[in-house]
């Protein structure tokens, strides 16, 4: 049993003498950050210059370290090593360190590295999708397939910047000067209403929670419905997927377990491709709904992910399951806690992380 003293008690006392849950000033820290507090961690946001203040005018912030840019964030490796520190991670903390930082970085994470190569490849995330029998876009290997609309993704694009839809293999030829020396993919273009399905699994109680939905807010293709097609055709408008924010979703409750079922197939498959422990936490299966309520996966992020953030206070399905405001941040926590007051704090970590 873990001395309670390792969480923050009321009479508070050196930050050495608790668990701390740190991580990057940025994407989804503010909730990780509340959520850690709220379950009676010290809390650590690192944060670059420009965003320190801001986290530092949070009171469930206990700590702020300021360094000059996210790429400095190794050299800090040696200090965090030295206290109780677990790093939990999101979207930004993957994106401002390399794959290998990431890996290299001996600090108790939160989630299993070992995932990380099967989402950061296309064709290897391609692979568990479907070995998980889920419905992937087709895909095109060259532009003579090309046989129906389809949308250009170039590799490592974020937020869905640069991507382009193509409306046959014509308009590609016409186009594809603008994608010289860039690598992408050609995915079919699926019409239907994208929805991000927020997830939790408990390696401590082999237990899936759905957590919350959201559906991304991007411009312009979300606006493009406000201008009549037939004003549109003089305009030369191209359709761009620039995600600006996140809007809650509740799924009509006859597709739920259809969700549910994805959300236990993608951690089935994990364990057997990425090591037993598989994935574990929070993810999301990021989806398009067609008008014959089919899903089709567009990708998996295998981590907190923005989308979580209208949530701060929990969602319907975070409600149903808790009766509490619980957040995917607060509920990182709580399994941080649980797997500490049960002394098996290992089965939370990555296995490479001190423990
Ligand atoms: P992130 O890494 O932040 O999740 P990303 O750069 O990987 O973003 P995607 O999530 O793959 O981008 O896609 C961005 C947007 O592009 C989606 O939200 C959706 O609107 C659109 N999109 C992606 N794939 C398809 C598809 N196959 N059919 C229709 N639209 C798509």
């Amino acid at each position: 049993m873990i001395a309670p003293e390792l969480l923050r008690t009321p009479a508070q006392g050196k930050s050495s003498d608790f668990y701390t849950i740190a991580t990057l000033g940025s994407h989804s820290a503010l909730q990780i950050l509340k959520g850690a507090h709220d379950e009676g961690f010290h809390t650590l946001a690192i944060a670059n210059r420009e965003t320190e203040r801001l986290y530092r005018s949070f009171a469930f912030v206990d700590e702020v370290i300021g360094i000059d840019n996210y790429g400095e964030f190794m050299d800090l490796v040696p200090e965090l090593e030295s206290r109780k520190i677990i790093i939990v991670p999101h979207g930004s903390f993957v994106a401002y360190l390399s794959l290998d930082d990431h890996k290299k970085m001996s600090i108790p994470y939160f989630g299993n590295k070992a995932v990380l190569d099967h989402e950061a490849s296309r064709e290897l995330q391609r692979q568990w999708l479907t070995r998980a029998g889920l419905t992937v876009p087709r895909q095109f290997r060259t532009a003579a397939e090309i046989d129906r609309p389809v949308i250009v993704k170039l590799y490592g694009a974020q937020g869905g910047k640069g991507y382009l839809f193509v409306r046959n293999a014509n308009d590609f030829e016409q186009r594809a000067g603008q994608l010289a020396r860039q690598n992408y993919i050609l995915q079919e273009y699926i019409i239907g209403v994208p929805a991000y399905i927020h997830y939790f699994y408990s390696p401590l109680t082999g237990k899936l929670e759905i957590m919350s939905m959201d559906r991304r807010y991007e411009t312009n293709v979300d606006s493009l419905g406000r201008i009549p097609a037939t004003a549109q055709q003089n305009m030369e408008i191209e359709p761009s997927y620039v995600v600006v924010g996140n809007s809650p979703l509740v799924l009509r409750e006859s597709m739920l377990a259809e969700a549910y079922r994805m959300g236990e197939d993608v951690v089935r498959v994990s364990q057997e491709i990425c090591g037993p422990k598989g994935l574990f936490g929070a993810f999301c299966i990021e989806t398009i709904i067609t008008s014959e309520a089919k899903f089709f996966v567009m990708e998996i992020s295998a981590r907190i992910v923005a989308g979580t953030n209208p949530f701060i206070d929990g969602s319907p399905y975070s409600y149903l399951n808790y009766s509490e405001p619980m957040s995917t941040g607060r509920r990182i926590a709580r399994e941080i806690k649980n797997a500490l007051l049960s002394n098996n704090l290992h089965a939370v970590l990555d296995d490479s992380g001190i423990v």
